[in-house]
């Protein structure tokens, strides 16, 4: 094999392979490049899938405690070895089925660490590659805070996901990772504090979600303190001690475990960015709209590119839109606003478009319903409650869309649809939701916009 490529992607993470694959579609000599034993990066193996497998088993656990809600007898404690096995075999039948789709597409898996050569080319511990262009997809890993450092108690989601519920946990952070492994944890039993440094939990979600994410942690005995400013994290040797400040007031909460979850930052040191006139901005790779970095043919995916919202469907969009690119076809910019946030928190978070205050800040002239869940037959079989909140423009299109409850992370697709099409609700309103099903929140949200509410008053 020759060591010229038309392609090199440097990181096998959901961006990397999925610009990799599209790539090999459209007839190129691509190379994939990884240090990992394993292609997945960060979604696939430490991430999204294994995260979501220990929220499944959450989610039985709470089925069988709460199982004479719907006439069972049932009782049950959690198998940590075997959540853990059950978390393996997803994670480890998904990324067999990468591995095999890579191999049959041709896409050439190099195992290393790849340092970026001005040209582009790309040196893999000591082997010098040629390419016409380069995509440096390296991802993000956990973000830490000044001054705390990591330890047996004091550990990010990379620990947390590979350890039994803790008895009791102190999680810095209400973003996704925070509320989602409060949510697991409290699942099993653990004590939670949620230490939140701005307003709100899920502070960039639209305030009634915050409010309603809120109620139904404090509902299943989560303690949730926005506004917090952490001073310090000292593990004592049989616990840790988390002092922050909220509200004028010092407090210190003590707890097995503290886990850090304040964002994550882009993996871009000792890859060759400088020489190579890969400049960065915000620490993320600098690339324009069409996801170029600044130095000629290489280009940029996933949580490393400065482009908003780390998330996998991001970086597999942006994946996208790059091989389709370096093949020369026309791809627009990407709509970053249309991009469905999601939260697997139970109950679970989704939203797609413009909070009413964005709305409003902009100068919409704004309607809102909120719709609660309690009204919808199948969230009470379910025995699940929450919100489904729509914006609209008054007498325009749906701006955006705001939901907590059961399977909203589904469901959110639909009003995505609704906000890309800008469609009203009047439009939507004329459409059909099967009955009974959680669809039928959206559904009668827009029928009360459009001035004929079903159940409402
Ligand atoms: P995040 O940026 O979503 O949330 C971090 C939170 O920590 C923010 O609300 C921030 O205000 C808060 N914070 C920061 N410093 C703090 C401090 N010193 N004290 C208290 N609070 C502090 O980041 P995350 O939850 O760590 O997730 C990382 C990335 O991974 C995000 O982009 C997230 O969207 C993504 N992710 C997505 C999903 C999903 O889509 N379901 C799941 C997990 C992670």
């Amino acid at each position: 094999m020759s060591d010229d490529y038309d392609v090199l992607v440097i990181g096998a993470g959901t961006g990397g392979y999925s610009c990799a694959l599209r790539l090999a579609q459209l007839g190129k000599r691509v190379g994939l490049i990884d240090r990992d034993e394993h292609v997945g990066g960060t979604c696939l193996l430490r991430g999204c899938i294994p995260t979501k497998a220990l929220l499944r088993a959450a989610e039985v656990m709470d089925t069988v405690r709460r199982s004479t809600d719907w006439g069972i007898e049932a009782s049950g404690e959690p198998d940590w070895d075997r959540i853990h096995a059950f978390r393996d075999r997803i994670v480890e039948k998904l990324v067999k089925g990468v591995t095999g789709l890579l191999s049959a597409r041709g896409v050439e898996v190099i195992r290393g660490t790849a340092l970026l050569l001005p040209g582009p080319a790309v040196e893999v511990d000591g082997r010098r590659l040629a390419a016409k262009d380069v995509v440096l997809a390296t991802g993000s890993r956990p973000r830490l805070i000044p001054g705390v450092e990591l330890g047996e108690r004091v550990i990010t989601s990379d620990e947390a996901l590979r350890r039994p519920a803790p008895p009791s946990a102190v999680i810095i952070g209400a973003g996704a990772i925070g509320l989602e492994f409060a949510s697991l944890w409290r699942s099993f039993g653990s004590e939670v504090t949620v230490l939140e440094m701005l307003p709100a939990l899920a502070p960039l979600e639209d305030a009634d979600v915050s409010k309603e994410i809120a109620r139904a942690f404090r509902r299943r005995g989560i303690t949730g303190v926005p506004g917090a400013t952490v001073r310090t994290v000292k593990d004592t040797g049989s616990a840790v001690d988390v002092t922050y400040e909220a509200k004028g007031a010092t407090t210190t909460v003590s707890a097995q475990v503290c886990l850090v979850a304040v964002g994550r930052g882009p993996v871009t040191e000792d890859l060759g960015l400088e020489a190579a006139g890969v400049e960065l901005e915000r620490g993320f790779v600098k690339v324009d709209d069409q996801l170029q970095t600044t130095a000629p043919h290489v280009w940029a995916v996933g949580d490393v590119a400065s482009t908003p919202l780390q998330l996998a469907h991001v970086a597999f969009a942006e994946g996208y839109a790059v091989a389709e690119r370096i093949a020369g076809l026309d791809v627009p910019p990407l709509d970053y606003a249309l991009i469905p946030r999601v939260t697997y928190s139970s109950p679970e978070i989704a939203s797609v478009g413009l909070t009413e205050q964005q709305a409003r800040e902009r100068g919409h002239d704004v309607e809102v319903e909120i719709l609660n869940l309690q009204g919808i037959g199948k969230a009470n079989i379910l025995g699940e409650g929450g919100i489904c909140k729509v914006v609209a423009e008054r007498g325009g299109p749906i701006l955006g869309v705001h939901m907590v409850g059961p399977h909203v992370t589904d469901l959110i697709a639909e009003p995505m649809l609704a906000v890309a099409w800008e469609a009203a609700p009047a439009e939507v309103a004329t459409l059909f939701h099967p009955h009974p099903s959680l669809a039928e929140a959206f559904g009668e949200a827009v029928l009360a916009l459009a001035g004929k509410p079903l159940h409402g008053v």
